[in-house]
């Protein structure tokens, strides 16, 4: 076997979000960077089987409900045909031109990236299995940014194909007739509203008492008394106690809240959450502490246990979402070249891509209570809101919580069509240490949705005059 040895300043293990941004910022920052990815191409789950193809349907998706729902205003198009081929070639199309740019990107900055599946051999290697055989990594500091992968139910069985993951449920192969979901969160609902609007009956079933469970249920419940209209069913507090492959399809045994005994699926995806993958990569013979379930802790710094070993992303907790990598992947170079980076950013907010978004930052109405924080709070309602009733719609909220006694914003949340894109606001006054005179002294443009969030803020210092509030 052919064993090349090569030396890296920087080596970055992973080439999604997280390691590239690492890598690239290491580059720009002046190191000799070693790019490590198993696949080959780059961008990770996120641009080849998450964020970006997911998008790419959710807008499929989009179009054909919101034509359909504007028959009742006089637009009519009649029922849309489906060219599934056609679609999942648009999908890839996308996830292949960011591919692209990536390549670009890693060729103008000149780091080496190597393909091939990296572990570590010593504190100081990493060992990547290329088609060529070996090659021996020596590196000065390395970035850990491998990642995480869909969490498996040992007893559902694993051999049959219309047992779904996101990343077969995003191949589109075929279009079921009934489909359930298993797992009520982010990922299940959004390939849900996929297929519903291709034509499946969709079921949910979810273990906890409200769907996403950890946004607030008042933020949630315009978007689940729209899909319990529009899904077969919703079972919540419900878990799913076994599956059987049957010819005519799969049979899903259930215990919990109004859910049947057992029931027929054609297609079964499961979505109830995702596992680091610490445990692929031989951190042990690096020295570095990997916990039970494949997480490895970091300081704000983003350095392991071993002091020039880092560690970016999904790796190292919850939540496992790209914009957190990408941010945790710059501070982690930065301190590879030895500048006085660190991880303060105040939030990592969340978006739910559903029809409509569900999205929320800072401190939840819930956290706020266990915390025993006091605070007022302000829900300004879409059906208010101009902007709002022009896209057919009036089912979205704004809510924002402001600290009771210096009116400091401390988290906010939206559900509405494109609720996705307000939430950025929120994220930059909650930075910024706005309170709520700040924002509701903000002139946001008119008629927009974002006129809610300085609704809510004018609700909070008594100024609003879009709605009357009894003194
Ligand atoms: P999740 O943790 O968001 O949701 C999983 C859901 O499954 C939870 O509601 C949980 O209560 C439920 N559940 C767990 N076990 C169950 C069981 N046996 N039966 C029924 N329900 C069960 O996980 P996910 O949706 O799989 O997403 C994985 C990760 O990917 C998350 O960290 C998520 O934030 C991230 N992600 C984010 C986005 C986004 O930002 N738009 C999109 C996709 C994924």
């Amino acid at each position: 076997m052919n064993e090349a040895v090569l030396h890296a300043e920087v080596l970055v293990l992973g080439g999604g979000p997280g390691g590239y941004s690492a890598a690239f910022r290491a580059a720009d920052l002046g190191k000799q960077v070693v790019l490590v990815e198993r696949y080959p191409v780059l961008g990770g789950v996120c641009l080849n089987v998450g964020c970006i193809p997911s998008k790419a349907l959710l807008h499929a998706a989009q179009i054909i409900h919101e034509a359909e729902e504007f028959e009742q205003h006089g637009v009519s198009y009649g029922k849309p045909t489906l060219d599934i081929d056609k679609i999942r070639g648009w999908k890839e199309s996308i996830s292949k031109t960011l591919n692209e740019g990536l390549a670009g990107l890693v060729k103008q900055r000149k780091v080496n990236l190597i393909q091939g599946t990296g572990k570590f051999t010593s504190p100081d290697t990493v060992a990547v299995q290329t088609e060529n055989g070996s090659t021996i990594i020596r590196f000065d500091q390395a970035i850990i940014a491998a990642g995480s992968h869909p969490t498996k139910i040992p007893i559902f069985p694993h051999d049959d194909p219309r047992l779904l993951d996101s990343t077969d449920a995003l191949e589109l192969k075929e279009i079921p007739k009934k489909m359930l979901i298993v797992g009520g969160g982010i990922i299940g609902l959004e390939m849900a509203t996929v297929y519903h609007a291709f034509g499946s009956e969709i079921s949910v079933v979810e273990l906890m008492d409200q769907i996403i469970p950890g946004c607030d249920k008042d933020l949630v419940t315009p978007l689940f008394r729209r899909i319990k209209k529009q899904y077969n069913n919703i079972w919540l507090e419900t878990r799913v106690t076994s599956i059987e492959s049957h010819a005519e399809g799969l049979k899903v045994f259930f215990d919990g809240k109004g859910a049947p005994e057992s029931e027929m699926f054609d297609a079964v995806l499961v979505a109830v959450g995702r596992r680091p993958n610490g445990k692929l990569i031989d951190a042990e013979l690096a020295g570095i502490n990997v916990d039970e379930q494949g997480f490895i802790a970091v300081d704000k710094q983003q350095r392991t246990n071993v002091s020039h070993i880092f560690a970016v992303g999904d790796i190292v907790g919850n939540p496992m979402l790209a914009h957190k990598a990408v941010h945790e992947g710059k501070v982690a170079a930065e301190v590879t070249a030895g500048l006085k980076a660190g991880f303060d950013a105040l939030t990592i907010p969340s978006v739910a891509y559903t029809d409509p978004e569900v999205t929320w930052m800072g401190l939840t109405e819930n956290q706020a209570k266990k915390q025993g924080i006091e605070y007022d709070k302000a829900v300004f309602p879409w059906a208010a809101s101009g902007r709002s009733l022009c896209l057919g719609r009036k089912e979205g909220l704004t809510k924002i919580l402001c600290e009771k006694e210096t009116g400091r914003l401390l988290g906010a949340g939206m559900v509405g069509p494109n609720a996705g894109e307000l939430i950025a606001e929120a994220v930059l006054a909650l930075e910024m240490g706005a309170d709520a005179e700040d924002i509701s002294l903000t002139i946001h443009p008119h008629p927009m949705l974002s006129e809610t969030f300085g609704f809510a803020a004018e609700m909070i210092t008594g100024t609003i005059t879009d709605l009357y509030i009894k003194k």
